[in-house]
């Protein structure tokens, strides 16, 4: 595996492999590895010839500096994870080879009504932190295709979003959530929960679980999202949001009447459990 710490000899070697006619298949990471990553590689690995992995702990996508600060770093395990299922190459950038210009840069996307709903509701500036961190990449990597997990999936819809904005030819690969046997979505943050919330924290997919099986049972369907919020908060959650919504035009529109046949209509649920912030989603009826 070629590991690059600086883009300028990461985009020398592209270059080469586009020359050769091979494609390129690009899974952005902020580190911390476990097996929903390597799932991404995996696909990257049965649909393009040369995968590149970056590890990139992103600062303008946290609004949170304590989240940013606490974020797990463990690159020793990770290229050796990497390393493990065959990764091609691994690229582990400074931040100021990522953000010569300074983090406060003045580039803005428009997002619409994406950028303000779920996680960016209550994540203000994450987005566009995401969208800018992105662009940059796929500046340096041109990928054919981009590897990204349905776990995060409102940010699968912004990067298809900046594609646009970019008229970028890269296609995205939307890939599904890894999960841990007891149900909990796989994340990096998981570390982070005492054991006692570490068993606890399944009731997040329970929930999304209990919203879907709710599905096509007129009120009781939408009251599912509110009932969700009062299960969890009596296990001890903090929840931020349990939402049902509907995919339109590219963007997610709260669904607050009966779903017909033809939409695609997801739950997502956000809450924090031992300080940590948990995340998850299901889609309960449709493709993305
Ligand atoms: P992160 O390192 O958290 O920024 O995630 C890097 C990529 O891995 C993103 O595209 C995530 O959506 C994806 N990812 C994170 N967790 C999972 C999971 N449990 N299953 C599949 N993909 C995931």
């Amino acid at each position: 595996m070629y590991q690059f710490k600086r883009s300028i000899d990461l985009k020398k070697h592209l270059e080469l492999v586009r020359k050769s006619g091979k494609t390129i298949g690009f899974v952005p990471t902020m580190g911390a590895l476990h097996n929903g990553h390597l799932s991404l590689i995996q696909a990257a690995k049965q649909n393009t010839d040369v995968v590149v992995c970056s590890i990139f702990v992103n600062p303008t996508q946290f609004n949170d500096p304590k989240d940013y600060e606490k974020y797990p770093i463990t690159i020793e395990a990770d290229i050796k994870k990497l390393n493990d299922v065959s990764t091609d190459i691994v690229f582990l950038p400074a931040v100021d080879d990522m953000y010569p210009e300074g983090l406060d840069g003045n580039i803005h996307y428009d997002f619409g009504d994406l950028e303000t709903i779920l996680e960016g509701k209550f994540r203000p500036g994450h987005f566009q932190g995401v969208g800018r961190i992105v662009h940059k990449l796929l500046d340096i990597v041109q990928p054919s295709k981009l590897f990204m997990g349905q776990k995060d999936l409102q940010q699968c819809l912004i990067v298809r979003k900046l594609l646009k904005i970019i008229h970028s030819s890269t296609e995205l690969i939307v890939c599904p959530t890894e999960r841990e046997p007891d149900g909990l979505a796989m994340s990096s943050r998981n570390v982070r929960l005492s054991p006692a919330a570490r068993k606890k924290a399944t009731a997040i997919y329970q929930e999304l679980n209990a919203i879907k099986n709710s599905f096509g049972k007129g009120l009781l369907f939408m009251e599912s999202a509110y009932e969700a919020v009062d299960h969890l908060k009596a296990q001890g959650f903090d929840p931020e949001y349990a939402d049902i919504l509907a995919l339109k035009d590219d963007t997610l529109v709260p669904l607050d009447q009966p779903a017909t046949d033809d939409m695609v209509v997801v739950a997502a649920i956000a809450a924090w459990l031992d300080g940590v912030r948990l995340i998850d989603n299901i889609i309960i009826q449709g493709k993305l």
